[in-house]
């Protein structure tokens, strides 16, 4: 086995060596903790048919660990300083590609394309916390071809990913991962993990693509429509949440009658609904928008 970057010795003289300074605003900690590195790889099942993308290889430690098990690793890193060290530290793999962009504009669907002849890849990361929501938020609502997800992300987050109604942490997060992806809690990461230490705890969190989609039939973006309308305004019941902020031309009555056709309360909160609840009241709301439209064309 070769050296492991991720220790505290290692990845100091790295740093020290290269002038390198952490930089906060990218969100910059880097872990030292190989076995947590192992234990993220394992998490993730990595084997010589995968194709990976890791987002922000910092210095090259979790990138070393994935190429020792991957085909190979596409590793997108958006700090210039970082790529004649990532040069240094892994160029000796020959299935590493580096790429110096900003994952934000990078073009996914050409890299599965190109990469892997279309197949599904799977994303890894020690994701840059500034940006963990949109990241995955583009991975989920594009339909990238995307197998699993495994990143560390802070603690808090990976909960509500995981939350479900009636627990403090759900919300329109838990919603959207849920609704495209089954989650499982790998492990949970302390601060002193890392170089530099964060100020919260971390965990890592894989996210498995659902093969067929939750709902048969579903009007996808209604459904995220109403689901940011009842997280909008938390303390107000649904029924006013759609009507004050829906903008969906219906009468407070014709939303109680599609309230209720959902088997819902006419005073239920949003954020007592459960995935499937979404799913049917966007269903009845689509049926009944629909027709109303049509007769009042
Ligand atoms: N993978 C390394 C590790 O585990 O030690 C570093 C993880 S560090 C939390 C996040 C990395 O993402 C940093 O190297 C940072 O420069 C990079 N990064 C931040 N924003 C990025 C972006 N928009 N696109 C690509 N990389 C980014």
């Amino acid at each position: 086995m070769t050296q492991r970057i991720a220790t505290p010795s290692k990845t100091k003289e790295i740093i020290q060596a290269n002038s390198f300074y952490f930089k906060k605003n990218f969100g910059q900690n880097f872990l030292i903790d190989s076995n947590i590195l192992e234990n993220i790889v394992e998490s993730a099942e990595i084997t010589q048919k995968d194709c990976v993308l890791e987002i922000g290889p910092g210095i090259g430690s979790l990138t070393q660990i994935l190429a020792e098990k991957a085909k190979k690793v596409i590793a997108i890193e958006i700090d210039s300083h970082l790529i004649p060290i990532l040069q240094k530290t892994v160029g000796n793999y020959h299935n590493i590609e580096i790429r110096n962009e900003d994952i934000l504009k990078t073009d996914i669907d050409d890299i599965i394309e190109k990469e892997n002849d279309g197949k599904p890849i799977k994303v890894v990361a020690n994701l840059p916390y500034y940006i963990t929501t949109p990241i995955l938020m583009d991975l989920l609502e594009n339909h990238r071809k995307v197998e699993s997800i495994t990143v560390m992300v802070q603690k808090e987050v990976a909960q509500r990913m995981q939350a479900k109604a009636g627990e403090k942490e759900y919300g329109a997060l838990s919603v959207a991962v849920q609704y495209y992806c089954h989650t499982k809690m790998d492990m949970i990461v302390q601060p002193s993990c890392f170089m530099p230490k964060p100020k919260v705890a971390s965990a890592v969190i894989t996210l498995h693509l659902r093969k067929e989609p939750i709902f048969e039939q579903i009007d996808e973006a209604l459904f995220f429509h109403i689901v940011k309308c009842a997280f909008g305004q938390r303390r107000k019941t649904l029924l006013n949440s759609l009507y004050n902020q829906g903008n969906l031309g219906l009468t407070k009555e014709m939303l109680i009658q599609m309230i209720q056709s959902a088997g819902l309360e006419e005073k239920v909160r949003g954020e007592a609904l459960t995935l499937e609840q979404f799913g049917i009241l966007t269903n009845e709301i689509a049926k009944r928008k629909n027709k109303y439209d049509i007769e009042n064309k």
